[in-house]
């Protein structure tokens, strides 16, 4: 199933269990069914987790991404949690499979990376919805994902915990 038609089921499933009186016989089935769906979502995340950790393995010697612990993943409040969480399973996944296969796996500082200007440097903070990076300074212009990539890259061709072995 899609991630959204498990939406759509647990939705389902959570009205269902408000309609029923606590403590009944069919409160406590509705919630099982709940909790049973919950699991199901998490295995099916997990799935793709694996999926998506394995392919970037089996394409790259070298994976670089933001170092979690430094001031958390997120770059806004919103579900941060449960993003985190989840982020959180896939870095240690992607770790685990790297380190089997014999890749590289360095994280990185993620400060400013979503700020600074990939070509000339420039420093200017964006609000998360602006998903264009556009560079007054020198005119640079690449999608806002892409500019922090690159930015992530450099970063660990210049930290000291970083890459000599990049080349
Ligand atoms: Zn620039």
């Amino acid at each position: 199933m899609s991630i959204k038609g498990y939406q759509t089921k647990l939705a389902e499933a959570q009205g269902k269990l408000s309609r029923k009186k606590k403590g009944s016989n069919r409160y406590k089935k509705a919630k099982r069914q709940l909790a049973k769906l919950h699991r199901k979502i998490a295995n099916q995340r997990r799935d793709f987790h694996h999926k998506v950790a394995r392919k970037l393995v089996n394409r790259y010697g070298v994976i670089v991404h933001e170092d979690l612990n430094i001031n958390g993943l997120s770059r806004s409040p919103l579900a941060k949690g449960v993003l985190d969480a989840g982020w959180a399973q896939f870095l240690q996944i992607l770790a685990y499979k790297a380190a089997e296969a014999g890749r590289r796996v360095i994280k990185v500082d993620p400060k400013y990376t979503s700020q600074d200007c990939p070509v000339c440097g420039y420093r200017e903070k964006r609000p998360l919805w602006v998903r264009e990076f556009t560079c007054p300074s020198c005119g640079t212009l690449l999608h806002r994902d892409v500019a922090a990539a690159v930015n992530i890259l450099a970063r660990a061709r210049t930290e000291p915990a970083g890459i000599g072995a990049l080349t």
